[in-house]
């Protein structure tokens, strides 16, 4: 340690988003008065032949380097740190939890702009309010124009304008309405909203009166308001979360606090943003990755500054600031969306759990189908449950049917006696869906003749099928190629598909169903903005009779004349070598068969299978998601496997198959010389899709009892890994508490 001589120098620890885990050391800014920085504020330094923006870790009065060979930081951005002491603690904490390094997390934390040393600066937007002819003229004037009428109508609430990120989700193709209003002189364009000013009041619509489920859980969260306490609010789709959800955030509002509500990337709908719009008169602002940089940072900011008091986002919101926090809210905290999987791979959903333990507010967990760790966590007595068991209003639950497909005539994938109920349901002018989990025409392409299959040259995979555009596709590198006509082995033998996909299921309904609309729902069908959004109001207008999706439809959309649901394939995901598949799968069925009769009409599920004895199905359909749980945990027990247990998966990968080998084999020797047992290692062993474009993968599991020894393994590994000199030939990264073993 070289102390520094000049009277009161001082060294500046930074953090920077580089793939190392240490900090840098700098000299303070000339001309500046550096005594006033805090840990948190952004710095510009010079770094390798550039400069980049790190994060002020801490000020200290020496450096392992000689005073000479500091290099001086070039300004400070911030006369303040942006975000908490609190939370640049939780930044630490994940960082030391997930071994990830700290520049890199602490960056997370931010949005784009401000990492790249933007100023902290609010966007402000155009927006939309009433002229005094506006407020005056008679609604029914406009009579003949229902859009303009329904936006007018909509200004007239109190307290209401209309800012150019609202806009999409007052009514569609709502620009050359706005335009049309103001050529009449009815609306206006302000310069900008003054997000400073609060609405004096905090909500423009009641709550609807909570039946005395619903009241039990809203009392007993609002009991611990200004405290830590998680809770598990378990209830099926219909069954008023949401509504659970608004009347807590009104009692937050009335302490004056901000409440964050993390959501999963689907099910943030325009709708749902409507639904708080419509209840809540404060500021309210959103934020997920279909938005700009800039508006994301206006809606990190707001919070930051705490003239907005309810942000819906996703993940990556997690961390943003809040200046009064209150709450925080995670719904559908099952959702394999809440881990991250590159680079920073962090569990939103336990990182909320410490962050409200930091700042010492609630966490409320949402879900219809709870994990099997926070199921696990409330019988340990770490988390309390809310429970709403039944669906609110006189909506009924589903009944759920398996159909034995065994021996039974299939069409592309249906069945008769399915085809038979589907069509006694559009009978009564009643909508179906059927999920099916995978998109493309089919999953396989094989030659008749010698039994060639068309792989992906870069993947351990085989090419899907998509007929619309004539290709064939990777689905896990992104690969296409020209649909071929001949098979490139025999060159005689006649090519098949082989396996289903929804474009072929939708080919199939579109001739066996001529006279009905049929609307398939998956990635490839909605790519272009705004599809999506289309096919859900034509469905929800019931202009639709057949919906056909992937997992798209599982969540968060309701289909009120949805009265069949059917799941064409109940049966994959039952032999998947990841313990997680069969929660996923139960998950998955439990999700989407909340689609079905969420009005008063009754819904039914059918299942198809060629395995209607095996337990997990039965379990499912006969006792519920609840049963099936309990048994899921108890072999989950019985084999030591979380969250029993605890694991961390050493992922790396190269051109060649021999480095990660040796990279994960080195790094098994030395942990094997470590001196605490107790750790099982696991591998290293070629992960379930052995190449993925063009790279060869390998892995080494990590698992142990206790949480503590694991991490103290890990605290003295990763410095050593860093240190191989294989390391540098591959590409590595660990996963705490994987969720995904692929
Ligand atoms: P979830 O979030 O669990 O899917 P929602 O909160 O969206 O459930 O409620 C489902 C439907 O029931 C919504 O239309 C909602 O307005 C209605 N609802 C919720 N709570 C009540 C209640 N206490 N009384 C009447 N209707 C309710
Ligand atoms: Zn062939
Ligand atoms: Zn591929």
């Amino acid at each position: 340690m070289h102390k520094l001589h000049h009277g009161n120098a001082q060294v500046f620890r930074v953090a920077i988003s580089v793939p190392v885990f240490r900090l840098f050391d700098y000299l303070p800014p000339e001309n500046s008065r550096a005594e006033f920085a805090r840990p948190g504020v952004r710095l510009e330094v010079p770094f390798g032949k550039g400069n980049k923006i790190g994060f002020l870790v801490e000020i200290s009065e020496s450096s392992e380097l000689d005073s000479s060979q500091l290099k001086r930081i070039v300004r400070i951005l911030d006369d303040r740190p942006l975000i908490s002491a609190k939370d640049l603690k939780l930044l630490h904490w994940a960082s030391a939890y997930y071994h990830h390094p700290l520049g890199d997390v602490i960056s997370t934390a931010f949005p784009a702009g401000l990492r790249q040393g933007k100023p902290a600066t609010v966007q402000t937007e155009k927006c939309y309010t009433l002229t005094a002819l506006g407020k005056t003229i008679a609604i029914d004037l406009l009579n003949r124009s229902p859009k303009q009428k329904s936006v007018l109508e909509k200004l007239r609430y109190p307290d209401v304008s209309l800012s150019a990120s609202e806009r999409a989700t007052w009514c569609k193709s709502v620009r050359p309405v706005l335009k049309q209003l103001i050529d009449k002189q009815l609306i206006q364009i302000e310069s900008a909203i003054n997000a400073t000013i609060q609405p004096s009041t905090l909500i423009k619509q009641a709550a609807l009166p909570g039946n005395s489920q619903q009241q039990a859980a809203i009392n007993a969260v609002c009991a611990s308001l200004g405290r830590f306490d998680v809770f598990l609010l378990e209830g099926v789709t219909g069954s008023g979360k949401t509504e659970v959800y608004m009347q807590i955030i009104h009692a937050v509002l009335k302490r004056g606090q901000q409440v964050l509500v993390l959501l999963p990337e689907i099910t943030l709908t325009p709708q749902l943003e409507e639904r708080f719009r419509q209840r809540f008169a404060v500021n309210l602002t959103v934020s997920h990755s279909k938005l700009t940089d800039m508006q994301r940072q206006s809606a990190w900011l707001v919070m930051q500054q705490g003239t907005c008091s309810i942000m819906l986002g996703t993940r990556s919101t997690l961390f943003t600031p809040l200046k009064n926090p209150g709450l925080i809210i995670l719904d559908e905290e099952h959702d394999a969306s809440f881990k991250q999987q590159e680079g920073f791979r962090f569990s939103a959903r336990d990182v909320a759990v410490m962050r409200g333990k930091l700042l010492s507010i609630p966490v409320l967990l949402g879900s219809a189908t709870p994990s099997l760790e926070s199921l696990y966590n409330i019988e340990n007595k770490r988390y309390r449950l809310l429970q709403l068991p039944e669906r609110a209003g006189r909506a009924l639950a589903p009944t759920l049917q398996l159909l034995d497909i065994r021996n039974k005539r299939m069409q592309e994938g249906l069945s008769e006696p399915l085809i038979i109920e589907i069509q006694r349901t559009l009978a009564k002018q009643e909508q179906v869906l059927l999920f099916l989990n995978r998109r493309g025409f089919a999953p396989t392409l094989i030659c008749h003749g010698c039994g060639w299959t068309a792989r992906c040259q870069r993947c351990d995979a085989n090419l899907v099928i998509h007929y619309d555009e004539n290709l064939l596709r990777c689905h896990h590198c992104g690969r296409e190629q020209r649909m071929l006509n001949q098979c490139p082995a025999c060159k005689t033998g006649a090519l098949t598909p082989l396996g289903l996909g929804t474009e072929r299921v939708e080919k199939m309904l579109a001739e066996f169903f001529a006279d009905k609309v049929i609307v398939r729902l998956d990635r490839d069908s909605t790519q272009r903005k705004g599809t999506l959004e289309n096919f859900l109001e034509q469905i929800n207008q019931g202009q639709v009779d057949i919906i056909l999706g992937t997992q798209m439809l599982a969540k968060g959309h309701h289909f009120p004349n949805v009265t069949l649901v059917v799941i064409l394939d109940a049966d994959s995901g039952l032999f998947s070598i990841d313990f997680h598949a069969s929660e996923k799968l139960a998950q998955l069925i439990v999700q989407v068969s909340g689609r079905a009769g969420r009005a008063e009409k009754p819904g039914r599920v059918i299942l198809q299978t060629r395995r209607p004895e095996h337990p997990l199905l039965t379990t499912l359909i006969t006792q519920g998601y609840k049963q099936f749980a309990k048994q899921a945990l108890a072999e989950r027990k019985e084999a030591n496997l979380p969250p029993f247990s605890y694991q961390a998966l050493l992922r790396a990968q190269a051109v060649d198959a021999e480095t990660p080998q040796w990279f994960l084999h080195a790094i098994s020797q030395l942990a094997r010389e470590y001196c605490r047992p107790g750790t099982q290692i696991l591998g290293p062993v070629s992960a379930p899709m052995a190449r993925r474009a063009g790279l060869y993968r390998f892995q080494l599991l990590f698992q142990n009892t206790k949480r503590q020894e694991l991490h103290a393994l890990l605290d003295w590994l990763m410095p050593k890994i860093e240190q191989l000199k294989q390391s540098r030939k591959v590409r590595w990264s660990l996963d705490v508490d994987p969720v995904d073993l692929y």
